[in-house]
Protein backbone atom coordinates (compact mmCIF):
# COMPACT_ATOMS: atom_id res chain seq x y z
CA UNK A 1 0.00 0.00 0.00
CA UNK A 2 2.87 2.32 1.13
CA UNK A 3 6.43 1.51 0.38
CA UNK A 4 8.70 4.69 1.69
CA UNK A 5 12.43 3.93 0.65
CA UNK A 6 14.95 6.03 2.25
CA UNK A 7 13.60 9.27 2.79
CA UNK A 8 15.58 12.78 3.14
CA UNK A 9 13.46 15.65 3.48
CA UNK A 10 14.74 19.25 4.48
CA UNK A 11 13.42 22.63 4.96
CA UNK A 12 12.73 24.56 2.08
CA UNK A 13 13.77 27.68 3.37
CA UNK A 14 16.39 26.63 5.89
CA UNK A 15 20.00 24.04 5.59
CA UNK A 16 17.49 22.40 8.35
CA UNK A 17 17.57 18.52 8.00
CA UNK A 18 14.54 16.80 9.23
CA UNK A 19 14.33 13.16 7.77
CA UNK A 20 17.31 11.06 7.50
CA UNK A 21 16.50 8.12 5.40
CA UNK A 22 13.34 6.96 6.45
CA UNK A 23 12.19 3.41 5.16
CA UNK A 24 8.48 1.92 5.92
CA UNK A 25 6.23 -0.55 4.37
CA UNK A 26 2.61 -0.53 5.04
CA UNK A 27 1.31 -3.66 3.97
CA UNK A 28 -2.76 -3.77 2.39
CA UNK A 29 -5.30 -4.11 5.23
CA UNK A 30 -2.33 -3.41 8.12
CA UNK A 31 -2.70 -0.94 11.06
CA UNK A 32 1.25 0.94 11.64
CA UNK A 33 1.76 3.34 14.61
CA UNK A 34 4.62 5.43 14.85
CA UNK A 35 5.54 6.57 18.44
CA UNK A 36 8.31 8.92 19.37
CA UNK A 37 10.00 11.44 21.18
CA UNK A 38 8.73 15.18 19.90
CA UNK A 39 10.57 16.70 17.02
CA UNK A 40 11.74 13.46 15.65
CA UNK A 41 9.83 14.24 12.48
CA UNK A 42 6.52 12.56 12.70
CA UNK A 43 4.43 15.48 11.71
CA UNK A 44 7.10 16.00 8.85
CA UNK A 45 6.61 12.87 7.23
CA UNK A 46 2.74 13.05 7.19
CA UNK A 47 3.07 16.50 5.44
CA UNK A 48 5.55 15.70 2.89
CA UNK A 49 3.82 12.13 2.14
CA UNK A 50 0.45 14.78 2.15
CA UNK A 51 2.16 17.11 -0.35
CA UNK A 52 2.22 20.28 2.32
CA UNK A 53 4.55 23.27 1.26
CA UNK A 54 7.46 24.03 2.54
CA UNK A 55 10.11 20.76 2.79
CA UNK A 56 12.19 19.39 0.19
CA UNK A 57 12.79 16.40 -0.34
CA UNK A 58 16.38 15.41 -1.27
CA UNK A 59 16.63 11.69 -1.63
CA UNK A 60 14.60 8.74 -1.54
CA UNK A 61 11.28 7.43 -2.27
CA UNK A 62 7.52 7.51 -1.30
CA UNK A 63 4.80 5.04 -3.26
CA UNK A 64 1.38 4.47 -2.71
CA UNK A 65 0.53 1.35 -4.39
CA UNK A 66 3.19 1.88 -6.93
CA UNK A 67 2.44 5.17 -7.86
CA UNK A 68 5.23 7.84 -7.24
CA UNK A 69 3.57 10.03 -4.59
CA UNK A 70 6.43 12.79 -4.48
CA UNK A 71 5.53 13.16 -7.76
CA UNK A 72 2.23 14.71 -7.62
CA UNK A 73 0.39 17.72 -6.52
CA UNK A 74 -2.08 17.15 -2.88
CA UNK A 75 -5.16 16.83 -4.40
CA UNK A 76 -4.07 14.11 -6.91
CA UNK A 77 -2.21 12.40 -3.76
CA UNK A 78 -5.99 12.94 -2.17
CA UNK A 79 -7.25 11.46 -5.46
CA UNK A 80 -5.26 8.51 -5.47
CA UNK A 81 -6.25 7.54 -2.28
CA UNK A 82 -4.07 8.96 0.88
CA UNK A 83 -6.06 10.95 3.46
CA UNK A 84 -4.32 12.62 6.43
CA UNK A 85 -6.49 13.82 9.27
CA UNK A 86 -4.53 16.90 11.52
CA UNK A 87 -4.31 17.07 14.84
CA UNK A 88 -5.93 20.42 14.88
CA UNK A 89 -8.98 20.25 12.83
CA UNK A 90 -9.47 23.74 11.42
CA UNK A 91 -13.15 25.62 11.96
CA UNK A 92 -14.61 26.82 8.94
CA UNK A 93 -17.44 29.46 9.37
CA UNK A 94 -20.07 30.32 6.99
CA UNK A 95 -19.76 26.84 5.57
CA UNK A 96 -21.92 23.79 6.39
CA UNK A 97 -20.55 20.58 7.13
CA UNK A 98 -22.50 19.15 4.23
CA UNK A 99 -21.71 21.44 1.56
CA UNK A 100 -17.79 21.03 2.35
CA UNK A 101 -18.03 17.28 2.34
CA UNK A 102 -20.27 16.90 -0.52
CA UNK A 103 -17.39 19.32 -2.26
CA UNK A 104 -14.30 17.69 -0.94
CA UNK A 105 -16.20 14.02 -2.47
CA UNK A 106 -17.46 15.58 -5.82
CA UNK A 107 -13.64 17.16 -6.14
CA UNK A 108 -12.54 13.77 -5.30
CA UNK A 109 -14.80 11.73 -8.33
CA UNK A 110 -14.01 14.32 -10.51
CA UNK A 111 -10.04 13.88 -10.23
CA UNK A 112 -10.56 10.15 -10.62
CA UNK A 113 -12.94 10.94 -13.78
CA UNK A 114 -16.30 9.63 -11.87
CA UNK A 115 -19.63 11.72 -12.04
CA UNK A 116 -20.53 14.01 -9.33
CA UNK A 117 -23.22 13.03 -6.91
CA UNK A 118 -26.52 14.56 -7.34
CA UNK A 119 -27.36 16.11 -3.84
CA UNK A 120 -30.00 13.85 -3.22
CA UNK A 121 -27.43 10.95 -3.79
CA UNK A 122 -25.17 12.49 -2.17
CA UNK A 123 -27.26 13.11 1.28
CA UNK A 124 -28.34 8.98 0.78
CA UNK A 125 -24.84 7.94 1.31
CA UNK A 126 -23.59 10.72 3.66
CA UNK A 127 -27.10 9.83 6.25
CA UNK A 128 -26.19 5.57 5.82
CA UNK A 129 -22.32 6.43 6.49
CA UNK A 130 -23.23 8.68 9.65
CA UNK A 131 -25.76 5.88 10.87
CA UNK A 132 -22.83 2.97 10.61
CA UNK A 133 -20.67 5.53 12.41
CA UNK A 134 -23.49 6.63 14.98
CA UNK A 135 -22.64 10.30 14.52
CA UNK A 136 -25.78 12.69 14.58
CA UNK A 137 -27.12 13.40 11.82
CA UNK A 138 -27.44 16.89 12.74
CA UNK A 139 -23.78 17.34 12.80
CA UNK A 140 -24.14 17.58 9.22
CA UNK A 141 -26.20 20.83 9.19
CA UNK A 142 -23.89 23.38 11.34
CA UNK A 143 -20.74 25.11 9.73
CA UNK A 144 -17.52 23.03 9.74
CA UNK A 145 -16.10 22.41 13.07
CA UNK A 146 -17.49 25.49 14.40
CA UNK A 147 -18.32 25.21 18.44
CA UNK A 148 -17.81 21.75 17.87
CA UNK A 149 -16.35 19.89 21.08
CA UNK A 150 -13.25 18.24 20.91
CA UNK A 151 -15.63 14.98 20.64
CA UNK A 152 -17.49 16.18 17.65
CA UNK A 153 -14.37 17.40 15.86
CA UNK A 154 -12.85 13.96 16.21
CA UNK A 155 -16.35 12.36 15.08
CA UNK A 156 -16.53 15.06 12.28
CA UNK A 157 -12.88 13.72 10.98
CA UNK A 158 -14.11 10.28 10.81
CA UNK A 159 -17.26 11.34 8.61
CA UNK A 160 -14.50 12.70 6.55
CA UNK A 161 -12.80 9.85 5.88
CA UNK A 162 -15.91 7.33 5.86
CA UNK A 163 -17.08 9.36 2.96
CA UNK A 164 -13.49 10.11 0.87
CA UNK A 165 -13.23 6.27 1.14
CA UNK A 166 -9.34 6.64 1.41
CA UNK A 167 -6.62 3.52 0.70
CA UNK A 168 -4.17 4.85 2.97
CA UNK A 169 -4.80 7.11 6.12
CA UNK A 170 -2.26 9.04 8.30
CA UNK A 171 -3.84 10.25 11.88
CA UNK A 172 -1.12 12.60 13.13
CA UNK A 173 -1.78 12.47 16.83
CA UNK A 174 -5.66 13.13 16.62
CA UNK A 175 -6.07 11.85 20.10
CA UNK A 176 -3.73 15.03 21.53
CA UNK A 177 -5.92 16.61 24.21
CA UNK A 178 -9.06 14.14 24.01
CA UNK A 179 -10.39 12.95 27.03
CA UNK A 180 -10.92 9.27 27.47
CA UNK A 181 -13.70 9.01 25.48
CA UNK A 182 -13.27 11.39 22.50
CA UNK A 183 -10.12 8.84 22.22
CA UNK A 184 -12.05 5.88 21.75
CA UNK A 185 -14.57 7.97 19.55
CA UNK A 186 -11.40 7.96 17.24
CA UNK A 187 -10.40 4.05 17.75
CA UNK A 188 -13.91 3.22 16.97
CA UNK A 189 -14.32 5.35 13.79
CA UNK A 190 -11.02 3.84 12.63
CA UNK A 191 -11.67 0.55 13.49
CA UNK A 192 -15.15 0.59 11.61
CA UNK A 193 -13.11 1.83 8.88
CA UNK A 194 -10.15 -1.35 8.52
CA UNK A 195 -10.69 -3.46 5.86
CA UNK A 196 -8.58 -5.80 3.63
CA UNK A 197 -8.24 -2.76 0.93
CA UNK A 198 -7.26 0.15 4.17
CA UNK A 199 -4.43 0.78 5.69
CA UNK A 200 -3.51 3.13 8.60
CA UNK A 201 -0.35 4.91 10.11
CA UNK A 202 -1.44 6.53 13.52
CA UNK A 203 0.86 8.58 15.07
CA UNK A 204 0.87 9.08 18.80
CA UNK A 205 2.01 9.69 22.08
CA UNK A 206 -0.20 7.52 23.90
CA UNK A 207 0.06 3.86 24.16
CA UNK A 208 -3.76 4.38 25.57
CA UNK A 209 -4.87 4.86 21.93
CA UNK A 210 -3.63 1.70 20.62
CA UNK A 211 -5.44 -0.36 23.42
CA UNK A 212 -8.41 0.54 21.24
CA UNK A 213 -6.96 0.43 17.99
CA UNK A 214 -4.45 -2.82 18.11
CA UNK A 215 -1.69 -2.04 15.45
CA UNK A 216 -0.36 -4.63 13.35
CA UNK A 217 2.87 -3.10 13.42
CA UNK A 218 4.61 -0.38 15.93
CA UNK A 219 7.94 1.97 15.01
CA UNK A 220 9.41 4.36 16.81
CA UNK A 221 10.63 7.06 15.20
CA UNK A 222 13.92 9.96 16.98
CA UNK A 223 16.11 12.26 14.78
CA UNK A 224 14.38 12.06 11.56
CA UNK A 225 14.40 8.10 10.76
CA UNK A 226 13.03 5.10 12.08
CA UNK A 227 14.94 3.11 14.91
CA UNK A 228 12.87 0.13 16.18
CA UNK A 229 10.18 -1.67 14.69
CA UNK A 230 7.97 -3.92 16.33
CA UNK A 231 4.94 -5.36 17.63
CA UNK A 232 2.32 -3.72 20.32
CA UNK A 233 4.45 -5.12 22.65
CA UNK A 234 7.11 -2.14 21.92
CA UNK A 235 4.15 0.28 22.74
CA UNK A 236 4.28 -1.17 25.80
CA UNK A 237 7.80 -0.63 26.49
CA UNK A 238 7.64 2.72 25.48
CA UNK A 239 4.53 3.28 27.74
CA UNK A 240 6.76 1.99 30.93
CA UNK A 241 10.19 2.79 30.42
CA UNK A 242 9.87 6.13 28.01
CA UNK A 243 12.29 6.21 24.66
CA UNK A 244 15.66 6.57 26.99
CA UNK A 245 16.25 2.68 26.86
CA UNK A 246 16.01 2.83 23.10
CA UNK A 247 17.57 5.84 22.23
CA UNK A 248 20.87 4.44 24.28
CA UNK A 249 21.02 1.13 22.65
CA UNK A 250 21.26 2.60 18.63
CA UNK A 251 23.08 5.31 20.06
P1 LIG B 1 7.19 15.58 15.67
O1 LIG B 1 5.90 15.59 14.95
O2 LIG B 1 7.82 14.24 15.75
O3 LIG B 1 7.08 16.22 17.02
P2 LIG B 1 8.01 17.52 13.69
O4 LIG B 1 7.95 16.85 12.37
O5 LIG B 1 6.89 18.42 14.05
O6 LIG B 1 8.25 16.44 14.84
O7 LIG B 1 9.36 18.37 13.76
C1 LIG B 1 10.65 17.80 13.54
C2 LIG B 1 11.70 18.88 13.69
O8 LIG B 1 11.66 19.77 12.59
C3 LIG B 1 11.56 19.74 14.92
O9 LIG B 1 12.84 20.07 15.39
C4 LIG B 1 10.83 20.94 14.41
O10 LIG B 1 11.10 22.07 15.20
C5 LIG B 1 11.40 21.08 13.01
N1 LIG B 1 10.48 21.71 12.05
C6 LIG B 1 9.46 21.10 11.42
N2 LIG B 1 8.82 21.94 10.60
C7 LIG B 1 9.47 23.12 10.72
C8 LIG B 1 9.32 24.41 10.12
N3 LIG B 1 8.36 24.64 9.21
N4 LIG B 1 10.19 25.38 10.47
C9 LIG B 1 11.16 25.15 11.38
N5 LIG B 1 11.36 23.97 11.97
C10 LIG B 1 10.55 22.97 11.65
MG1 LIG C 1 5.43 17.39 17.99
MG1 LIG D 1 3.99 16.11 15.46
Amino acid sequence: MLEIRNLHVKLQEEDKVILRGVDLTVGAGEVHAIMGPNGSGKSTLSYVLAGRDGYEVTEGSARLEGKDLLDMEPEERAAAGLFLAFQYPVEIPGVGNMTFLRTAVNAQRKARGEAELSAGDFLKVVREKARTLKIDAEMLKRPVNVGFSGGEKKRNEILQMAMLEPRMCILDETDSGLDVDAMKLVADGVNALRSDGRSFLVITHYQRLLDHIRPDVVHIMAAGRIIRTGGPELALEVENNGYADILSEVG
